[in-house]
């Protein structure tokens, strides 16, 4: 390791929270009263499983990794940066230096929970504690309850009592800045490369930090037109914390009370994944929902996968996510909406395949997202409801100019026919899920 030091030392673990503004877990190490140096692990158990090299996203946080390490230089200070399996790390970690606490922002994801439990116990061994926070949102686990003191299912009646509970105490960013002088001072620790570690890097366009007034007071209007790029594509930095939660939403107060709620979905699905974590667990939150026949297709995903299913919006919404890591939310609806209940194919391909293209992928919200959209979530429309991909393409791309962009060849005879009849499909999805449902 590049750090050489003796003196008792107090460590911060960088997450999915990379920045040094406004940061609860590191506005508290440096509080601590040891030297302070951050680290942060490029996880192999993660990595092992991406099989795409040219992950955009690795790009995204080895970028910002250098960031931090620049901002860090500034003041004569550095970080440690590895890659490895977090146990392993921290084992050597806690080998190496006299380590007084270790802090860190708690991550809800099931597979971070049981890493740091790991983690916990390794220092713990060594009279060391793990301490997480809460930085990622504004309200976490069990912070907002019903009268009967159980988490909420329904999004309506949490999201009155968000916004009740909601005030500045909440919304007040950290002071970190103040604290900087405490970071351990040295230099001269490396950045493994991303070539190091079997990727390769990419040259995107990431979408900027910044959200405007504008966007948000137009964002009523805008929000729902998939060919008017109205929304902020801040879900990628929402994703890593390369933007504070409170700053953002003190910035959403103030312009738009709709864009808040958006938010509030956010932290809504969050609550959910750390109270019924089965959710994250490849099962669906209504149980019954796990008994409908889900079909695996293999052609018909491929269709899907390709934007070639023959249905205008469900194929520009793919094309798009394929081509930019993106996809529209209204758009994210639609296709999902036609993965499940058109195809009846098994709704965790699509909810892995969006994983595995979003920038933005966060497993909180892909998980709501898919289950609300399948029918089996919290806060789920009725499974009869079944979006009809033609009429909301009328209705939310009324001149085509979405669907022009991402399928070029619409209205030729190289576009494909429709996969399956939009009726035909309708009823057999009525049929299947009401044999499953009807059995619980
Ligand atoms: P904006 O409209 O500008 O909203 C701002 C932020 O609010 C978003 O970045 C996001 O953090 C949050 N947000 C907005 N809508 C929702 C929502 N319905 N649920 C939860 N958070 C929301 N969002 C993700 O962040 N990651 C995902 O992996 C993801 N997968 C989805 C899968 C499906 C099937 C569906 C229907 C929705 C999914 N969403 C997901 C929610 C939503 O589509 C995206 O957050 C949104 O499209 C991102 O674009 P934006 O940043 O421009 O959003």
């Amino acid at each position: 390791m590049s750090l050489k030091t003796k003196e008792k030392i107090t460590l911060f673990w960088f997450r999915r929270d990379l920045r040094l503004h406004d940061n609860a877990g590191l506005y508290y190490a440096l509080r601590s009263g040891n030297p302070v140096v951050p680290i942060f692990i490029f996880d192999k158990t993660i990595l092992d499983d991406i099989d795409n090299k040219e992950d955009k996203r690795l790009t995204f946080i080895h970028q910002n990794i250098i960031e931090i390490q620049r901002e860090l230089h500034m003041f004569g200070s550095d970080m440690l940066v590895f890659y490895g399996h977090p146990t392993d790390v921290w084992k050597e970690l806690s080998e190496e230096y006299d380590i007084a606490e270790a802090y860190t922002n708690t991550d809800y994801e099931p597979y971070a929970t049981e890493r740091d439990t790991a983690v916990a116990k390794i220092l713990h061994k060594r009279n060391a504690e793990l301490k997480a926070y809460k930085d990622q949102v504004i309200f976490e686990k069990k912070e907002i309850l019903t009268g009967q003191n159980t988490p909420y299912t329904v999004f309506t009646p949490y999201s009155r009592m968000w916004r009740q509970k909601c005030d500045d105490f909440y919304l007040s960013s950290y002071p970190n800045k103040k604290y900087f002088k405490n970071f351990l001072k040295w230099e001269g620790s490396a950045i493994p490369t991303l070539e190091e570690m079997g990727f390769k890097p990419t040259n995107t366009d990431f979408p900027s930090t910044h959200v405007s007034s504008e966007l948000l007071e137009n964002y009523e209007k805008g929000r729902d037109f998939p060919a008017m790029e109205a929304t902020s594509r801040i879900g990628i930095h929402l994703r890593f914390g390369t933007v504070s939660i409170r700053k953002l939403a003190r910035h959403a107060m103030e312009h738009s009370s709709l864009y808040l709620n958006e938010l509030i979905w956010r932290e809504f699905y969050q609550q959910i994944l750390a109270n019924f974590p089965h959710v994250g667990k490849g099962k669906a939150f209504r149980a019954a929902y796990d008994d409908i026949n889900w079909g695996y297709d293999k052609e018909a995903f491929q269709k899907w996968c390709d934007g070639k299913t023959g249905y205008p919006l469900v194929d520009a919404g793919m094309r798009q996510m394929n081509a930019i890591g993106f996809m529209h939310n209204r758009v994210r609806m639609v296709v999902a909406s036609f993965l499940a209940k058109h195809l009846l194919l098994n709704w965790r391909l699509g909810e892995a395949y969006f994983a595995e293209k979003l920038l933005d992928y966060d497993l909180a919200a892909n998980n709501g997202g898919w289950q609300w959209a399948v029918g089996s979530g919290t806060d789920a429309a009725p499974y009869f409801r079944i979006f009809n991909p033609e009429a909301q393409a009328k209705k939310f791309d009324p001149k085509g100019e979405y669907i022009k962009k991402w399928v070029p060849e619409i209205g030729t005879a190289e576009y494909p026919e429709p996969m399956v009849d939009h009726k035909m499909a309708r009823e057999r999805c009525l049929r299947e899920y009401k044999k499953a449902l009807d059995k619980s």
